[in-house]
């Protein structure tokens, strides 16, 4: 199950996609009708597995959508911000940033709390903006912002929000069905993710699970014929089809992926294991003298920032390479005030497959002529402590 298929793939250390089970391959192995009793089977399968691994059961319904993550945010943010609304958009990364931007293309009014590259929103200072404004009447965070890797306090924001008497709508994207979320305890009215990050299926689908009445709420008011999520929901409860053409072999190898997420014990199984991964990876990092961007409480066991050798010889894209020719596939930063890169360490990765990484790393560092990772001690000493 830890052996890609094809020997000559790389392994992706990366926010996804990622490395996948074989069995989950093999499920493409297949063509199905979209109509057929047997592709709803599997459609009904996969909506119910992921509404429970949120626990979202009794108060939450799964409508998934065609296209990769971003389009199920976008077809939330659409389908349930009402057009009069304003959205206050926590953002200290890309993907807080592209909320704002989604909101922006849509003609959605929204305010930006932006805590620059990785800083976490304080949800004492979301709780002052929304008592200053009440027109701010929703709330987006991205859960783990996969920029930088940090995890944003959710639980405090949400706790903060529904006090106030706001929505929530949370991108869970890169911790959903890795990090605890618990539709009944955590008050949002939708979480949103996609087939290709930690349920560990292939790129094709991403899916939101909302709070029912609210959905049920929100008919006529999407920006979009296509990202009509609530639209989508209707035709799944009355039909049990897709609207529109299915990423059939996407939702097959899903199917397949969310057993072997089951096998592996669940949510729980799959932290454990990413867990075990990003603290073999930071420690293996440090002893070469890298640093991780991040203090240990922020860091999230998704992907690792790292700051860049201080070396005048480090050049990333000889860097990715040499380690690329070595057999894996890291990630570039994409902070704008400090030089990182990251590594993932989601998808089917082990022990051996750090233990590799790191051992790729090294001879990378000696086809580049740089004794170690430590980075230049004038960028260290401008990180902000927190
Ligand atoms: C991956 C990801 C997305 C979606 O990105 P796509 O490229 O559209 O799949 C959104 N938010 C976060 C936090 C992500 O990690």
């Amino acid at each position: 199950m830890t052996q890609s298929a094809l020997p000559a793939d790389p392994w992706l250390l990366t926010p996804g996609p990622l490395s996948t089970a074989r069995a989950t391959r093999e499920a493409m192995l297949h063509d199905w009708g979209s109509w057929d009793a047997e592709f709803r089977t599997l459609t009904a399968g996969v909506r119910g597995a992921l509404l429970a691994i949120a626990h979202g059961e009794a108060s939450h319904v799964c409508v998934p959508v065609q296209g990769s993550g971003s389009f199920a945010v976008e077809a939330t943010l659409g389908t349930l911000i009402p057009r009069s609304a304003k959205t206050l958009v926590l953002a200290n990364g890309a993907y807080g940033k592209r909320i704002a931007e989604q909101l922006s293309v849509m003609g959605r009014a929204c305010e930006v709390l932006d805590t620059g590259d990785y800083l976490p929103p304080e949800p004492a200072e979301v709780e002052r903006r929304l008592r200053a404004d009440p027109e701010l009447g929703w709330v987006c965070v991205v859960h783990c912002e996969t920029s930088s890797g940090i995890l944003n306090p959710l639980a405090a924001i949400a706790e903060v929000v529904a006090r106030c008497g706001r929505e929530l709508i949370v991108d869970a994207m890169s911790s959903f069905a890795a990090l605890p979320l618990d539709l009944r305890e955590l008050p949002a009215a939708a979480l949103i993710a996609s087939a290709n990050k930690c349920i560990e299926g292939v790129p094709g689908f991403g899916f939101a699970l909302i709070r029912r009445e609210r959905l049920a709420a929100s008919a006529g008011q999407a920006h979009s014929l296509c990202l009509d999520l609530h639209a989508q929901w209707r035709y799944f409860e009355r039909s049990g089809q897709w609207r529109y053409t299915p990423p059939t072999h996407v939702v097959a190898a899903a199917a397949r992926a969310l057993e072997l997420y089951a096998q592996e014990g669940g949510q729980t199984g799959r932290l454990a294991r990413y867990t075990r991964n990003a603290e073999r990876l930071v420690a293996g990092m440090q002893a070469l003298g890298f640093r991780p961007l991040l203090a240990p409480r922020w860091r999230s066991p998704i992907i690792v920032s790292f700051l860049v050798p201080g070396s005048a010889r480090f050049d990333f894209e000889r860097f990715y390479l040499a380690i690329k020719a070595r057999g894996y596939v890291i990630y570039p930063g994409k902070l704008t005030s400090v030089d990182s890169f990251r590594i993932g360490v989601i998808g089917q990765l082990f022990d051996a497959q750090i233990d590799g990484v790191l051992a790729a790393v090294r001879s990378a560092l000696d086809e580049l002529d740089i004794a170690d990772g430590a980075p230049d001690p004038a960028v260290v000493a401008a990180q902000p402590a927190f």
